[in-house]
């Protein structure tokens, strides 16, 4: 297997010891459905993914008269890969238009990167891209997307100290002047408490729809995979601003915590279970994934 899922699977494995190891050289009894009850909240599962997912294991143990350890870890594989799959959708681009993806999400979590990275990613398919520099607070973040533009021939439309709603209306309406496929609209990193920045991400939202009624097509939510189960508060927050169409969770190739997708999946804390189109699994370029339910189903059990 390709290198980023090793580093998912180390990085998901960070438990104390892989949830694969419970399996090895153990009787199938309720030892083990407790082990693994316990690994599974450890990686951040929450309850109720958790005790679903336990529930049908033993279930289906039962009903299938397993006696092998190591066929009870391809039961929970299926299962969890049944659970996860409402969470698997492929981000498609339509080639008839100028798709507009706005991108939120708290400081630090990998937006800056997340948004490298797709840039690179679409250019890679033959898209062409246009960048907006949404973060006008911090003139750093401002000049990192500029210096990250200029390397990669991407264009970046910014304003100095400039309102982000009106940064937001130039790129879309200069990315449909020029045919270009992608708009990306950076936003700066805001806190779900901090009300009135919450309420600026409303405003780019709907200026943005003042230069194309259709837009934003998509609206992602970077989310950082060690945030655990407060990622839950996060998605509801900014679903109930934004309306979110997808997320991104990055820095999976060094977290623990992997288990919060399974609690997204679940609908737990009452979030939508919000598409996941791109997991981060590294630093460089080239470490942007798609989700596929089955293979982290794989790396999370180690
Ligand atoms: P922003 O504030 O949301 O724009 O966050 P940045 O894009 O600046 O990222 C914050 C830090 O996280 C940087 O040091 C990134 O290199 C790092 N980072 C982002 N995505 C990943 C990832 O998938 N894996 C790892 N290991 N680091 C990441």
């Amino acid at each position: 297997k390709a290198s980023w899922f090793s580093r998912l699977k180390s990085g998901l494995a960070r438990t104390g010891s892989s949830i694969s190891s419970l399996f090895v050289g153990v009787k199938v009894d309720e030892d083990l459905f407790e082990e693994l009850e316990t690994a599974l909240i450890m990686a951040d599962s929450g309850v109720e993914a958790t005790q679903s997912l336990l529930t049908k294991l033993r279930a289906r143990v039962k009903k299938e008269r397993i006696e092998d350890a190591s066929e009870v870890k391809k039961a929970l594989h299926q299962l969890l890969t049944e659970h996860l799959q409402v969470l698997e959708k492929r981000f498609v681009l339509d080639q008839d238009k100028t798709n507009v993806v706005m991108i939120a999400g708290v400081n630090g979590a990998g937006k800056t990167t997340s948004i490298g990275k797709l840039a690179y990613h679409f250019q890679e398919s033959g898209a062409s891209v246009l960048l907006a520099a949404g973060d006008t607070f911090r003139a750093a973040a401002r000049e990192q997307l500029m210096a990250w533009g200029a390397r990669n021939n991407v264009q970046v439309i910014s304003q100095d100290g400039g309102d982000p709603a009106a940064v937001a209306f130039d790129a879309v309406n200069a990315g449909r002047a020029r045919k270009t496929n992608v708009v990306m609209v950076d936003t700066a990193g805001r806190l779900p408490t901090q009300t009135h920045l919450m309420e600026e991400l409303k405003k780019i939202r709907r200026v943005i729809a003042k230069a194309d009624n259709s837009a934003p097509h998509e609206v992602l939510l970077v989310i950082d995979g060690n945030t655990g189960q407060n990622a839950l508060a996060q998605i509801r927050a900014f679903d109930a601003v934004l309306g979110l169409t997808g997320l991104v969770v990055t820095k999976l190739d060094g977290t623990a915590k992997g288990g919060t997708l399974a609690a997204v999946a679940a609908g737990s804390q009452g979030v939508r279970p919000i598409p996941v189109y791109w997991i981060g699994v590294g630093e460089s370029l080239h470490d942007l994934q798609p989700f596929v339910a089955s293979e982290f189903a794989a790396a999370l059990l180690g």
